[in-house]
C-alpha cells in the first residue's frame, strides 16, 4: 500500500524547509520544541536558524533565561555549575610540541607521558626527571635559610682545600705521567659548548654561590690526585682534557686551561702576578667558565649536582679536605669515601619517585598522574585554580611548560547588553559570564642543554626524594 500524504492541517510549521502541519498552534509549538530539526526557543517562542544562535539567545536573555552554555545551550542555575560544564564538556584542546622532537600534543599530560615514559626520540626519561630533580634543589636552596646556609658551607669547603693544596706545592706533571693512559681514555668526547647564549644572559640575575673565583676544578683534581686517590678521578671531562692540556703544555679545545696559581691564597701571595690569559679561540665554554670564577657557579642552569653533566658536575666542590670525604650536594648530610659511591648516591636517593599534589595532598607515582590530575579542571581539587599554580607547574614538569589562565576564544565575543530587569521592570546592562580556561605552552627548562650534547641522567631503583611543591597556593 502506498504511503499516502499527510493532509495539509490548519497551522504549518514556522520553519520553511519544514512540510508539516497542525490542528493547533500549540500542537505545532511542541513539535518544534521537541524535534531535532529545529532551534526553537520554546520560553520566548522564537526561531533561531542554528543551535549556535539558540544557544546565543538564550546567553543574552538572563530574564527568560537561566545561565546558558553559549557553546550547547545547556542552561545552569549557578556560575560554578555552567562553568564546571564548560570545563568538562567543552575542553580546548591544547598545542603543545615537544622541545626534543616537535611532536605536538593536545594535552599537557600526554606531552607529559611522553617525555616521562621514554616515547621521546631526543629527550631521555633520565633527562627529563633530571631537570626536575634539579629544579626541586635550586627551589630549596633559593630559598635561603638553612639549606642555602648548609649548602655555602659544603662549597666553602672547597675554597680552604683549594687553598692548602696549593700552599703544599703540587708536582703535577710528576701524578700525570702516572696516570696519562687513564686520563685519556676517560677523556670526554663532548668538550663542546654546553650552553647557549641565552642562558648566559641569565648569570647575573641569580644568586650565585660563594665566589669560586680563581679556584681551578682542575688544580682540586691534580691536588686529589697527588694524594694518592688518583684513580677515583676518572670521571669528567675536567679531569681528563687537563690532564692532556698539562702533558703537553697548551690548553686544549675545552677552554679549561690549567691554572695553578690561580687561587685566592695566590691572589694574596702574589698580587702583582699577571692573570692566566685567555686561550685564543672563544668558546661558549670558556665564557661560562670565565663568569663561573668571576661570580661562581650559576646554579640555575648548572647541574652541579649531577655526575652525568661532567661540564656541570665538579665532586671536588663537595669534598671536605679536613674529613677526607664527599659531602652529598644536596640537602642531606650523608658523606662518603669515594666519588664513586657519592655518584650512587645521588643517582638513586635523590631520585624523585612520588609526586604530591600540593592542595589535595594526594600522593602519585609519576608526573604524568600528577598532571592529569592537575588538567582535569572538573575535578574537586583546586590546584589548578591556585594563583600560583604556573609556578608549581613550571617545577613539577622541570621547566618544560607553563601555564596561563585565559579568556576561552568561543568567549571573547561578550557584549553588554541592555535586558529588562525583572524585579524593577527598568532596562539595566547586562555581560553574561565570560568563561576562562588554562592554556599550556611549551617551555624551555633554564638547564636545558641542546640535544646529543649532555646526556643528563638520574637513574637507580628505588628513589628516595618526593616531590612536593611548599609554596604558596592560594585559593580562588
Ligand atoms: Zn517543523
Ligand atoms: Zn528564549
Ligand atoms: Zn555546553
Ligand atoms: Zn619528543
Ligand atoms: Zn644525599
Ligand atoms: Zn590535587
Amino acid at each position: 500500500m502506498p504511503a499516502s500524504l499527510e493532509p495539509i492541517k490548519k497551522i504549518k510549521c514556522t520553519y520553511e524547509d519544514c512540510d508539516l502541519s497542525f490542528d493547533t498552534e500549540k500542537q505545532m509549538r511542541s513539535h518544534k520544541k521537541y524535534s531535532s530539526k529545529h532551534d526553537y526557543c520554546a520560553v520566548c517562542n522564537m526561531d533561531f536558524e542554528s543551535c549556535d544562535d539558540l544557544a546565543m539567545h538564550k546567553v543574552f536573555r538572563p530574564d527568560n533565561h537561566n545561565l546558558a552554555c553559549r557553546i550547547c545551550g545547556d542552561e545552569f542555575k549557578s556560575k560554578s555549575g555552567l562553568n564546571r560544564h564548560i570545563e568538562l564538556s567543552h575542553k580546548i584542546d591544547q598545542k603543545l610540541p615537544c622541545l626534543g622532537c616537535g611532536e605536538v600534543f593536545y594535552r599537557a599530560s600526554l606531552m607529559v607521558e611522553h617525555l616521562e615514559f621514554g616515547h621521546c626520540q631526543v629527550v631521555t626519561p633520565e633527562q627529563f626527571l633530571g631537570h626536575i630533580v634539579h629544579k626541586h634543589l635550586v627551589t630549596e636552596l633559593l630559598k635561603g635559610g638553612s639549606a642555602y646556609d648548609r649548602f655555602m658551607q659544603k662549597i666553602s669547603k672547597f675554597d680552604a682545600a683549594q687553598d692548602y693544596e696549593e700552599e703544599g706545592g703540587i708536582d703535577v706533571n710528576d701524578v700525570l705521567d702516572d696516570n696519562e693512559d687513564e686520563a685519556k681514555r676517560v677523556r670526554y668526547d663532548a668538550i663542546q659548548p654546553e650552553a647557549t647564549p641565552v642562558e648566559v644572559t641569565h648569570l647575573g640575575s641569580y644568586p650565585p654561590l660563594p665566589s669560586q673565583s680563581g679556584a681551578s676544578s682542575i688544580t682540586a683534581s691534580m691536588g686529589r690526585m697527588s694524594l694518592g686517590r688518583a684513580s677515583e678521578t676518572v670521571v669528567g671531562s675536567e679531569n681528563g682534557s687537563a690532564a692532556e692540556s698539562s702533558t703537553k703544555g697548551t690548553s686544549t679545545s675545552s677552554g679549561r686551561q690549567l691554572k695553578p696559581w690561580a687561587g685566592r691564597t695566590s691572589a694574596k701571595l702574589f698580587p702583582g702576578a699577571k692573570p692566566t690569559p685567555p686561550p685564543c679561540e672563544f668558546s661558549i665554554e670558556h665564557h661560562d667558565h670565565q663568569m663561573e670564577q668571576e661570580h661562581g657557579i650559576n646554579i640555575m642552569n648548572t647541574r652541579f649536582w649531577d655526575p652525568r653533566s661532567p661540564g656541570d658536575f665538579n665532586p671536588e666542590r663537595f669534598y671536605d679536605s679536613v674529613i677526607q670525604l664527599y659531602f652529598c650536594p644536596f640537602i642531606c648530610e650523608q658523606t662518603f669515601k669515594s666519588i664513586e659511591e657519592m655518584d650512587n648516591h645521588i643517582m638513586s636517593s635523590h631520585r624523585i619517585s612520588r609526586m604530591k599534589c600540593p592542595s589535595c595532598l594526594k600522593y602519585y607515582k609519576s608526573v604524568t598522574a600528577l598532571m592529569a590530575h592537575c588538567e582535569s579542571r572538573g575535578a574537586k581539587c583546586q590546584v589548578n585554580k591556585a594563583d600560583d599554580f604556573n609556578i608549581f607547574l613550571n617545577k613539577l614538569t622541570g621547566g618544560f611548560l607553563s601555564v596561563e589562565e585565559k579568556v576561552r576564544p568561543d568567549h571573547l565575543h561578550n557584549p553588554t547588553v541592555m535586558v529588562q530587569d525583572v524585579d524593577t521592570g527598568r532596562m539595566a546592562p547586562y555581560t553574561p559570564p565570560a568563561a576562562r580556561y588554562l592554556q599550556y605552552s611549551a617551555s624551555r627548562p633554564v638547564d636545558w642543554k641542546e640535544p646529543g650534547k649532555v646526556a643528563a641522567q638520574i637513574g637507580g631503583k628505588e628513589g628516595a626524594e618526593v616531590f612536593e611543591y611548599k609554596g604558596r597556593l592560594a585559593k580562588c
